[in-house]
């Protein structure tokens, strides 16, 4: 019969925690990870749900195009240096009821526990991102990336000059993030108003920054949430590195909107024109 760790996506989903760790941007339980599953995962995985799911518990958000998902989600509070070790203590499923507004855990957190503080968040974010990409997206990643969070002590907190500053700070950034990033103001995390401040980003952006916290990515698989974050974190490394040796003021020999928009036309990508002059 095996076990649910066979299954290719749970394996993939611990891999990418284990890989968020390795970087340096998990420290304690820091950042969280969610996965929509397609309906083969699910088939796979019923198999080892438990008999007696949990009582379904209410979100404060809801969204019509998520009833009757199903999510992997790390848990809150849980660290995911653990997950790889004691994934069944700190990563759960979880399904969302036909109403979309409240999910029950069918897999996971044996020791008790919910899935991340940072969930309304993350599903409204699946939700709007699943409308934008007609279905394509399934992963939502948050991680405390530190050269990201250096860079909103510096900059004013605006999606305009941070896309540019990115996009400009490394060659192939705006290949990967071509819709460019918006900018949370600092909010508490958790919250509401973070949700729907992130998700509304993010239905029009690829990536949100979240000031003197983090940043939000969002991809159709494993890996293009996170190399998007990678590539993020690396520009916004060089960006800071290039700002201290300039005596903290803003470069004025870097990559110009022309050679932004022949990197476009070469790789066949569309950029946010908004963000070009
Ligand atoms: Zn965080």
């Amino acid at each position: 019969m095996g076990t649910i760790f066979n299954e290719r996506v749970i394996e993939d989903f611990m891999l990418m925690c284990k890989k968020g760790v390795d970087q340096g941007w998990h420290e304690r339980n820091g950042g969280n990870l969610s996965y929509r599953m397609t309906k083969d995962d699910v088939e796979y995985c019923a198999r080892f749900f438990k008999k007696h799911p949990g009582e379904w518990v209410e979100m404060p958000v809801s969204a019509n195009n998520l009833k009757g998902e199903f999510f992997i989600v790390t848990g809150s509070g849980k660290f995911l240096e653990n997950v790889n070790t004691e994934p069944q203590n700190n990563i759960a499923i979880v399904e969302i009821n036909q109403t979309g507004n409240s999910y029950r855990i069918v897999w996971g957190l044996d020791q008790g526990g919910k899935p991340t503080s940072e969930f309304p968040t993350h599903f409204l974010t699946h939700s709007a991102r699943k409308m934008a990409t007609d279905g394509d997206n399934r992963v939502i990643y948050h991680a405390h990336t530190p050269y990201v969070v250096a860079l909103t002590n510096v900059l004013p907190l605006e999606s305009e000059l941070f896309t540019r500053m990115l996009w400009k700070s490394a060659t192939e950034c705006c290949l990967f993030c071509p819709g460019g990033v918006g900018v949370v103001p600092w909010m508490v995390p958790g919250s509401t108003e973070i949700a729907e401040c992130t998700s509304d980003l993010l239905s029009k952006y690829d990536a949100a920054i979240w000031a003197f916290h983090g940043a939000f990515v969002t991809g159709k698989d494993f890996d293009s949430a996170f190399g998007l974050m990678q590539t993020i974190e690396k520009s916004a490394m060089v960006a800071t590195i290039t700002l201290a040796a300039n005596a903290g003021k803003m470069p004025n020999q870097t990559i110009t909107d022309d050679q932004l928009r022949e990197m476009a036309k070469a790789y066949n990508i569309r950029l946010n024109e908004d963000f070009l002059k």
